[in-house]
């Protein structure tokens, strides 16, 4: 099964880079100065690589052993761009199902949530987007993703909050409608 994240896409590294420097002079700033000499290449490479999911194949093996408890991975460091700002939010993830017939390598839980962050994104989205793949993939009992972000959009201008952090979940199946398996989950990940 190919791995998730967003569609290849094409990035134009050229005009990345034409367009950085545009978007520099716009600002006021003297591309001309040594310093900034090779700032708009650095700038095109660091969002295509951002940009750029890292491909993995989510191998899943069948549950032989009838595990029928949570599995949780907790604690996922993240990085991702909002959408609005094209700036950083970070933070950790944390992915838990409770498996069907089919589990899945612990660290793919991770290479997942990494691979969605590759876009730009909003974190309630990239949030149902690891829930909804883990749904699709593994057809589990249950799922839940819950993603804690500090966003600099928020943080370094704007309002101005250092700190806060914005917390958003996904709950699937017997996460969301059976009150115990929720609150265990909730109780792991907190
Ligand atoms: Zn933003």
């Amino acid at each position: 099964m190919p791995g998730p994240g967003p569609a290849a896409r094409t990035i134009d590294l050229p005009a990345a880079e034409v367009a950085a420097r545009a978007l520099l002079v716009a600002l006021g700033m003297d591309t001309e100065q040594e310093g900034l000499a090779d700032t708009p290449r650095r700038v095109a490479a660091a969002y295509a690589e951002l940009l750029t999911p890292v491909p993995f194949v989510a191998t899943t093996f069948p549950n032989d052993e009838g595990y029928d408890e949570l599995v949780v991975a907790r604690d996922i460091p993240f990085h991702s761009l909002c959408m609005h700002h094209m700036l950083p939010f970070h933070g950790v993830a944390h992915v838990a199902y409770l498996p069907g017939d089919r589990i899945v390598g612990l660290s793919k839980l991770a290479r997942v949530v990494e691979s969605f962050s590759r876009d730009l994104q909003v974190q309630e989205r990239l949030t149902v987007q690891v829930a909804t793949w883990l749904e699709d993939t593994l057809q589990p009992r249950g799922v839940g993703v819950v993603l804690e972000a500090e966003h600099t959009c928020m943080s370094l201008r704007g309002v101005r909050k250092p700190g806060s952090r914005t917390v958003t979940s996904a709950l699937r199946g017997t996460l969301r409608d059976d009150a115990r398996t929720r609150s265990e989950f909730l109780a792991l990940v907190r």
